[in-house]
């Protein structure tokens, strides 16, 4: 089993983040040290609930707990404060107090929605994220970020909030639909991209192995992707400057997505595109050489992602001026100098943007 400790500033924050193969069975020995009463509330998704809960709810009776379930339909609309509502309801009438323990089972709504509640009811009760999918296990599950969505926008009403501990075990993915994989995979290049450039060279060697659900190579990516992500967030747990280097080929992903009022693309795919953009802006402002871009591109591409932009140009364009990461009127863009290496940068040339979005429409990358 492989451990990534999260340091943050005040220690008893800090937690760890276990991760391999069968890791599941010692689900009571790591909430061994902690102070919980034995009433604890398992919260899933009915599909992940069918495939994995009876198992998770086994090896929390082993540990010593009185396990109870709660579902949530699958979904990012159910994200929202009516589930939450429904689930302090849950909570109050079982009685579940301060130190009962909030176990989230499943993939990024899953996790936000149960980090939502714990970081709330009564003011904070202990989590822990068993993250399923492989965004949730290289992403969502990383950082403290927690979140409902609002009916006018997403993830508008959350906090920080940490967990006891994540305990991924890879063997989750061997259920999760081929399409969630990949879109997972986005964000797993993206850590490459931005951050670290031998990550990049061993996802390219890897890729196959990987899809392949290898689990040597699987366990070294997500720890890599869970350590990246982990120093960037403790060098700025509140994300008031740094962390928004993990927005790379979000704003134009993001456009994307409500563009096709997040209907048609998986979160990740959507990530993939506004990736290429970045990328064809970067190389329009001779940022990086366009060696580097085509490296980017052949890896999601081998990732069987899309690159392309199938609408117009200017829809998307009219959509970013609406992005939260406009600031005093400039787009703020994360934007590449080599692979391994992002920067955020205010874009004044605002042109480059139609000029990249325009040939992502006209070449199918
Ligand atoms: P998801 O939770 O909707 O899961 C995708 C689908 O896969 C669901 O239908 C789920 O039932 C299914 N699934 C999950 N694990 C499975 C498994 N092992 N076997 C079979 N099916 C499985 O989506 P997601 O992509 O995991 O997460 C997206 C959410 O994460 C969004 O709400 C996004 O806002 C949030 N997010 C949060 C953060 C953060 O820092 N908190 C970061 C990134 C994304």
């Amino acid at each position: 089993m492989e451990i990534v400790p999260v340091q943050l500033k005040a220690r008893s924050l800090s937690y760890s983040i276990y991760i391999g193969k069968e890791i599941l069975p010692r689900l009571g020995e790591v909430l061994g040290p902690f102070p919980l009463s034995k009433k604890v509330l398992l919260i899933s998704d009915p599909e992940v609930d069918q495939l994995h809960g009876k198992r998770v709810s086994a090896f929390l009776r082993k540990g010593g707990f009185l396990p109870l379930s709660f579902l949530v339909p699958s979904g990012e609309k159910n994200k929202s404060l009516a589930w939450a509502s429904r689930l302090y309801n849950f909570l109050l009438r079982e009685r579940l107090d301060r130190s009962s323990l909030i176990v989230a089972l499943g993939g990024g709504v899953v996790g936000d929605l149960a980090g939502f509640v714990a970081a709330t009811y009564m003011r904070g009760v202990p989590f822990i994220q068993l993250p399923t999918s492989l965004l949730a296990q290289i992403d969502s599950s990383v950082g403290g970020k927690v979140a409902v969505n609002h009916p006018r926008a997403k993830n508008m009403i959350g906090a920080f909030y940490q967990p006891l501990l994540v305990l991924i075990d890879l063997d989750f993915l061997q259920t999760l639909p081929e399409r969630e994989f990949r879109a997972g995979m986005a964000e797993v290049i993206k850590y490459g991209v931005i951050a670290d450039a031998d990550f990049f060279s061993f996802l390219e060697e890897n890729l196959e192995k990987i899809f392949r659900l290898d689990p040597e190579v699987l366990t070294f990516m997500i720890k890599r992707c869970c350590e990246i992500k982990a120093s960037i967030v403790v060098q700025d747990e509140r994300e008031e400057g740094l962390r928004a280097i993990l927005n790379y080929g979000h704003t134009i992903g993001h456009a994307l997505e409500a563009a096709t009022r997040f209907r048609t693309y998986r979160h990740g795919e959507a990530v993939a595109v506004g990736m290429e953009a970045a990328g064809r802006i970067s190389e329009l402002l001779g940022l990086w050489r366009a060696e580097e871009a085509s490296r980017q591109r052949a890896l999601l591409k081998a990732a069987n992602l899309p690159r392309a932009l199938p609408l117009r140009p200017k829809r998307l364009l009219k959509l970013l001026s609406y992005d939260k990461k406009v600031r005093e009127g400039r787009t703020h863009f994360v934007l590449t100098r080599a692979v391994g290496d992002a920067i955020i940068r205010p874009l004044y040339e605002e042109e480059v943007i139609a000029t990249a979005l325009t040939a992502m429409g006209k070449e199918s990358a």
